[in-house]
């Protein structure tokens, strides 16, 4: 286990644990929202993009949005959920 394994914050979209920001994984940017109002788009970094959207988007494509397909990386094992 790595040292930060503990700490680092899971990603509310694809739950891996990148620490928050633009997950360098689905390049989902945490703004705060929860699966409270995973419906509802919050307008910031993700535009139009609900959370629970970029859930789906990332069990289709592997990212939050089609057009982050080419940016995202793998999870690395010490950021699996
Ligand atoms: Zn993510």
């Amino acid at each position: 286990m790595g040292k930060h394994s503990i700490d680092v914050a899971a990603c509310p979209c694809c739950a891996h644990r990148t620490g928050g920001g633009t997950c360098p994984v689905c390049f989902w940017t945490d703004d705060g929202s929860t699966d409270k109002d995973a419906d509802i788009p919050r307008g910031g970094p993700n535009g139009d993009l609900s959370l629970s959207h970029a859930r789906l988007n990332y069990a289709i494509y592997g990212a939050s949005h089609p057009r982050y397909q080419d940016v995202v990386r793998p999870p690395r094992p010490e950021e699996m959920p």
